[in-house]
């Protein structure tokens, strides 16, 4: 007993896309449903999605108006530094196109996909909330196919990855696996788009290239944090890579 479960485990992970945090699609997601109806473009404010009016932001920026540490704050720093505490967090949860996403992401993630989408981009969710313990899975996955010290270079462990927040996610292509989740998606249009309008949506690209030693993690081109528009506005203009940097933060790859 337990050789038999821990190879469905290996074997599932294995075969799932092991690169990065991201580690596929989410199967604790489910089936899509009605409910992702209601994740559609913000009503009533007429302006269209993919051209949100202009921020203004107060200067100097308050860096001070969220918690970087309550796992329930739009700001959470979650890195191999900082874990979730209580490791354990479990974030409210909605649906967006079948995953579960903190019900704070709902709307921006629905405007940003059908905003991509009416640009002509290929665009589909591949992994968004994952549990404690499946990410605690994953990580024993990791371990068991690569090693320790790989598996800590590419993988979160449980309590350390921002997707148990509910504000993270991994983009892809829709019409092809190819790349998704792999180092070759920033050479795509979908990757170069996310880079310049994730942040009107109030989403960063969280392990940005360069910024290993900040974030811990090598470039990670799918990977998208949800932070709010006044935050991911402040970084772009800023021109601040990381949140580790924005909060004045120990690298977590140092
Ligand atoms: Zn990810």
């Amino acid at each position: 007993m337990g050789h038999r479960a821990a190879g469905i485990v290996v074997a599932v992970v294995v075969t799932a896309l092991m690169v990065g945090c991201s580690a596929g699609a989410d199967t604790t997601a489910p089936e899509p449903s009605a409910s992702s109806e209601q994740a559609g473009e913000p009503a009533g404010d007429g302006a269209p999605a993919a051209d949100p009016a202009p921020l203004r932001q107060p200067d100097p920026f308050d860096l001070t108006r969220h918690s970087i540490d309550d796992p329930r704050s739009p700001w959470v720093v979650v890195n191999r530094r900082r874990p979730l505490r209580p490791a354990t967090h479990r974030p409210e949860l909605a649906v967006v196109e079948g995953y579960l996403v903190h019900p704070r992401v709902v709307r921006p993630l629905a405007a940003l996909l059908g905003a991509g989408r009416r640009a002509g981009l290929d665009l589909r969710v591949m992994s968004a909330y994952r549990s404690h313990g499946r990410q605690a899975q994953l990580y024993a996955g990791a371990v068991a196919a690569r090693g320790a010290e790989r598996a800590a270079r590419t993988t979160a462990p449980a309590g350390h990855s921002e997707h148990q927040t509910g504000l993270a996610v991994d983009l892809g292509r829709a019409s092809t696996g190819e790349c998704n989740v792999q180092a070759c998606f920033a050479r795509t249009r979908e990757a170069r788009w996310l880079r310049r309008h994730a942040h009107r949506f109030g989403f960063v690209l969280r392990y940005p290239a360069g910024g290993q030693r900040m974030t811990g993690y090598a470039h990670e081109s799918w990977h998208f944090r949800h932070v709010g528009r006044p935050l991911a506005t402040h970084l772009r203009h800023e021109r601040i890579p990381t949140l580790e940097e924005a909060f004045g933060l120990v690298g977590a790859g140092s």
